[in-house]
């Protein structure tokens, strides 16, 4: 045979021998995307229930695959009844026969199907949704969602403890019972003698004369009784205890610069909300005066609100909502942000929070590197009949449950026991806070 001739028998073996391996590649390919098959949205719920006193919204999405769900929490406790509609009229239709394992495209589909976006309605809505596909992809691994999302980066979550009270000497007992427990980290508030002082309830000590019969706040008491308070707090619970408190934007901007100069004294960990959303670009004046650390954004619905206050480092700790920003899938792009801006997380979460919002809060707490404190979550044993696998907080720490997903399973029998008391107030909205003079306040 002629070279030519042996250099193509040689060329034709080749490309022979690298169809076959394409092909085999090609199959194992097809192999691996039977055996994984996306599952396909089915069906969207919503639970409501209020196990705590708090109406709560969980949002449930059932897939094609038997057994294949998740739990997500789209709780805005002020505007419950908003929420339901929200994911059954809207978002059921839209995703319904979509795959449910492509839960960045879905936040995508979501966040922009009504247009106009960033509201705490939709959010939450969207939130529920998503917190569930994030549940379902935990449950199609076998792996907590700390695990989706890079894995432990600590043990267990810090936590703080509330110590709340009408009178300076309740709320130091308090502070010495969170931390005989093992807490390391107290919110402190206390009442305002005759007013309604945030996180405290009303004072038992003589009312301030007031022209109306809202609940009455002014400014500058509530300044000099915190102040107060902390000198009581560092005297009787000493300098190692770590001290949080929520200004809860009821005081002038010019107020918070002095206050947050004033209370550098007391090395707090954090101080919260000294002024509004709508006062955010007074952070940077604050920021120029003094070391006092800030924390912000328990009422931010937007990135336009929070990116702003990461990218000039204007802030220590970012404290959203994370159903009330859009769930996990946005918060954790803000947590990476903050990261390289040295800001920390400290999640909001109290008891408008359901216990399915605080495994992902909590899923957040173990696997950034930012993670600053954790609000601490109380359940009564109303929760634990509905909810089964809670976060558990032991000497301060939360830790997390290591079952698939948030590790959480509804007892939805339980549900209809505990439901959102129909007469109570405002239909679970707040009510209004005043001057003494009748000004309305923010709350
Ligand atoms: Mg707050």
């Amino acid at each position: 045979m002629r070279r030519r001739e042996l250099i193509g028998a040689g060329m034709a073996a080749s490309a022979a021998l690298l169809a076959t391996k394409e092909a085999k590649a090609q199959q194992r390919v097809e192999q691996a995307g039977r055996g994984m098959r996306s599952p396909i949205i089915k069906d969207i719920n919503v639970i409501q229930c209020s196990p705590q006193g708090v109406r709560l919204v969980i949002v449930k999405v059932t897939t094609d695959q038997a057994g294949l769900y998740g739990y997500g929490c789209a709780t805005f406790t002020q505007r419950a009844d908003l929420i339901p509609i929200a994911v059954e009229k809207y978002l059921k239709p839209l995703l319904v026969g979509k795959p449910a394992d492509r839960i960045e495209d879905t936040w995508q589909m979501a966040y922009n199907s009504s247009y106009w976006r960033n509201s705490g309605v939709l959010n939450n809505a969207i939130s529920g949704v998503d917190q569930a596909l994030w549940d379902i992809k935990g449950r199609q691994a076998g792996l907590p969602v700390y695990q989706l999302l890079g894995g432990k980066a600590r043990l267990a979550a810090d936590c703080y403890a509330h110590a709340s009270g009408s009178e300076i000497k309740e709320v130091v007992d308090q502070a010495k019972r969170h931390i005989a427990n093992g807490f390391r980290h107290v919110r402190v508030q206390v009442g305002v003698p005759g007013m309604a002082g945030y996180g405290a309830g009303p004072s038992k000590s003589q009312r301030i004369p007031a022209l109306h019969d809202a609940p009455v706040f002014e400014r500058e008491g509530y300044i000099k009784r915190a102040m107060a308070l902390f000198e009581a707090c560092r005297t009787e619970l000493g300098m190692d205890v770590e001290l949080l408190h929520d200004v809860h934007e009821r005081i002038t901007p010019t107020q918070a610069v002095k206050m947050c100069k004033d209370v550098e004294k007391f090395r707090l960990f954090f101080l919260e909300d000294p002024v509004s959303p709508e006062d955010i670009a007074w952070f940077r004046n604050i920021r120029a005066q003094c070391a006092t650390p800030l924390s912000m954004g328990e009422l931010f619905n937007s990135p336009h609100e929070i990116v702003p206050l990461i990218a000039e480092r204007l802030i220590d700790y970012m404290r959203m909502h994370v159903s009330q920003m859009g769930g996990l899938t946005p918060c954790r792009k803000y947590a990476a942000m903050g990261e390289i801006f040295n800001v920390r997380t400290a999640w909001h979460g109290p008891a408008d929070t359901s216990p399915v919002g605080h495994a992902a809060n909590l899923a957040l707490d173990l696997s950034c590197t930012n993670f600053g404190v954790q609000e601490n979550a109380f359940f009564n044993d109303a929760a634990h009949e509905i909810f089964s696998g809670l976060p558990v907080t032991k000497g301060g720490y939360m830790y997390a449950n290591e079952a698939p997903g948030w590790g959480i399973e509804i007892n939805e029998a339980a549900v209809a026991k505990y439901p959102w008391n129909q007469s109570s107030p405002l239909n679970g909205g707040w009510g209004e806070v005043r001057l003494p003079d009748g000004q309305i306040i923010k709350q």
